[in-house]
């Protein structure tokens, strides 16, 4: 959500400073009705006129960015931390994040400007597998994973089952280093499901979405999605 103002000047309108005349001369309309208020703030389904006339569409992008620990899913931050949308400085599109990674979860992300495919995406029943490599405390037994595979109880219901798979464990630190992969998206839910089970998570970084991979990208870097993925993961 973006304020009005600044979704006006962004589709290269008019500078900001007129927008907001624009709007407080009631000129400006969302979703059919006249907004005064400046500080309206209008998502990319909103429908919004000026002087009658619908604001052009951007035309959509789609961008896969390797997001680095210690970077909000969000297109601005209150608190002035780096947040994903920084690594796209020359893009005048506005884009945002496809639901989230933690601030301390590296990884996978797609952003876009395409209301409809991030909805498609984010909706429960477009079910991609996402698979994370967790770094977490202790050795988790078998049989504790296993409560994972079939799905664990969280304060927001049964999780559906995921699949695990140990990589690698260090005895001496008793620290281990396990895939998993689950198709839903609920918040801070891979951190949640091993907390669960007593192996806290240490370190969490999303490796694959779908088909989608990081495959010749380092932290920080993204690239665009071809039109041909774009159309695989509708
Ligand atoms: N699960 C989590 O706990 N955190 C993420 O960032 C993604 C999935």
């Amino acid at each position: 959500m973006e304020r009005l103002q600044k979704v006006i000047a962004h589709s290269g309108l008019v500078s900001r400073r007129k927008a907001e005349e624009l709007i407080a001369e009631g000129k400006v309309k969302v979703n059919g009705k006249i907004v005064r208020e400046l500080g309206t703030k209008v998502g990319p389904n909103d429908k919004v006129e000026v002087n009658e006339v619908p604001l052009e569409k951007e035309a959509p992008v789609y961008y896969l960015l390797y997001k680095p620990r210690g970077v909000i899913s969000a297109v601005s931050d209150d608190k002035n931390r780096k947040v994903v949308t920084d690594f796209f400085p020359e893009i005048a599109e506005r884009i945002y994040p496809v639901g989230r990674l933690d601030y301390d979860t590296s990884g996978l992300l797609i952003l876009t400007n395409d209301g409809e495919f991030a909805n498609v995406l984010m909706h429960p029943k477009h079910e991609v597998d996402k698979v994370y490599v967790a770094k977490v405390k202790g050795i988790p037994l078998r049989e504790s994973l296993k409560k994972l595979d079939r799905g664990i109880k969280l304060e927001d219901g049964m999780t559906a089952p995921a699949r695990t798979r140990v990589i690698s464990v260090d005895k001496k630190k008793q620290t281990s280093i396990v895939e998993i992969t689950i198709h839903e998206g609920r918040n801070r839910q891979v951190r949640r499901m091993f907390e669960a089970i007593g192996h806290p998570v240490m370190k969490l970084k999303r490796e694959r979405y779908g088909f989608l991979t990081l495959q010749g990208l380092s932290v920080g870097d993204s690239r665009e999605l071809t039109p041909h993925e774009v159309k695989q993961l509708r």
